[in-house]
């Protein structure tokens, strides 16, 4: 990726920023290399979609000095980083992306970071630093909610103006801060789309409640919609996963090494590195309890683990001593039609998570599995593994391909949406557990973990 995505070669401005940013924070390579470059004449300022495509405008890069280039790009991974594109794409995209960016610019203004337009922060909404954006836009909602004199609402719950306004009597724009705010039912990303896009008010203005589809997840005008061939080149979610996996992994050997980091980047890491979503704890204690079990007598948890290794505060330790051979461990994925990109970039991630309770000494053979079995390999790394797949659901298929493999898996666990006939008998010789994300049905002598609640993003 040498600038020459999508035939463009990337402005110089853009590289310089590009450049700087990898300088002060080499942690963020990837994640700012892996930006697709979309020049749009006109667009008056960059902006970044959630197929991680940066949009930029010639013209202002020329007149935007290089650190708030750069400012802007680290405020746009920041919102890929978070997945902030999955968390509110379903809520009011207006109020998300001033949710999202009140998330992020509290921790970015305390870095010194340059923006274009003054950055929204918490603060400009009434509210405290360190919240969650989904927090802020609870408070937004409210807000909106609260009937307020002099203001003319004339479409329902519009905050058409800045809610400063009401609360501290400053402003930010209010205008270009506030997206669609003519439009303040657009719930769908159709009605945005199909929206008039008319004048400034549907330019982007990053870091000011204007970001892009990167910070709410729903597809704004002046974007390009789901990378195809006929469109500019984007990257998919699963993509968009593995680079995030990659940065945390970055950040986490930049801490070690040398230390000084932002704490939220540090935060964000170990979430990342170490999801402490319930569910995934019940599935590694499922799968502790499974290996113990499968070991005949052996019980792992009263084995003394090294003092040295089982520090609190270093993560989760699923096997409390890891001295003892395991077992193998089979996983068999979902991968047919009915499972989108993102349930595959969750599946992915699952997968990452297994490997971490096996302490990555183990190789998992991983099978990918629609109808048939699409992909099966051991694999020491999830960056091994290929999810294709898109057909119809026989996940039987899998568990008969997992049945052959030598040596057997005492281990299989199968994600999927259970949309998929079952064998009438539990395999013989393997413990299955079924981590479920959607309703459909599982058989009884399978182990179930049901993981739609938490999405730990
Ligand atoms: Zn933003």
């Amino acid at each position: 990726m040498s600038g020459g995505v999508n035939g463009v070669t990337l402005p110089p401005e853009l590289q310089a920023a590009r450049l700087l940013l990898a300088k002060e924070r080499p942690y963020l390579a990837s994640a700012s290399w892996a930006l697709q470059p979309v020049p749009k004449p006109g667009l008056g300022t960059l902006a970044v979609d959630m197929y991680w495509r940066i949009y930029y405008d010639p013209d202002i890069l020329a007149r935007w000095p290089v650190e708030v280039i750069e400012g802007v790009l680290y405020h746009e991974i920041c919102h890929l980083l978070r997945n902030h594109a999955e968390r509110m794409k379903d809520f009011h995209p207006r109020l998300s992306n001033i949710a999202v960016d009140a998330e992020i610019n509290d921790d970015l203004v305390r870095e010194g970071v340059k923006f274009p337009t003054p950055p929204l922060t918490p603060e400009l909404i009434g509210q405290p630093e360190n919240l969650l954006a989904e927090e802020y836009y609870a408070a937004l909602e409210r807000l909106e909610q609260q009937p307020s004199a002099g203001e003319t609402q004339d479409q329902g719950h519009t905050l058409s103006a800045s809610p400063d306004e009401n609360k501290t009597g400053k402003s930010f724009q209010a205008k270009d801060g506030f997206p669609n705010s003519q439009d303040g039912d657009s719930k769908n990303s159709q009605s945005i789309q199909g929206g008039d896009g008319n004048g400034s008010d549907s330019l982007p203005s990053p870091g000011s409640g204007q970001c892009g589809s990167c910070a709410t997840g729903q597809i704004a005008p002046w974007e390009d919609g789901p990378p195809s061939k006929e469109s500019s080149a984007g990257l998919s979610q699963t993509e968009g996963e593995l680079i995030r996996r990659d940065v945390a992994k970055q950040i986490r050997e930049h801490a070690n090494g040398q230390g000084s980091l932002p704490g939220h980047l540090v935060r964000w890491a170990e979430e990342k590195l170490n999801p402490k979503v319930d569910w995934r704890k019940k599935l590694a204690a499922v799968i502790r309890y499974a290996v113990a079990d499968t070991n005949g007598a052996t019980d792992y948890s009263y084995r003394r683990p090294s003092r040295r290794h089982s520090q609190v505060g270093k993560g989760d330790v699923i096997f409390p001593s890891m001295r003892c051979p395991l077992p193998s461990v089979a996983v068999v994925a979902d991968t047919s039609a009915s499972i989108s990109e993102n349930m595959l970039a969750q599946t992915l991630a699952e997968i990452s998570g297994i490997f971490k309770s096996l302490g990555h000494r183990e190789g998992i053979h991983v099978l990918a599995v629609d109808r048939t079995v699409q992909f099966c390999r051991l694999v020491f790394r999830p960056e091994q593994i290929q999810l294709t797949g898109g057909g119809g659901t026989d996940m039987r298929a899998g568990l008969d391909a997992a049945a052959r493999l030598q040596p057997l898996p005492q281990l299989v666990i199968v994600i999927t949406d259970g949309h998929t006939p079952w064998p009438e008998h539990p395999p013989k010789g393997m413990k299955v557990i079924v981590v479920l994300s959607g309703d459909g049905p599982v058989p009884n002598w399978a182990n179930v973990i049901h993981s739609k609640s938490g999405d730990g993003s």
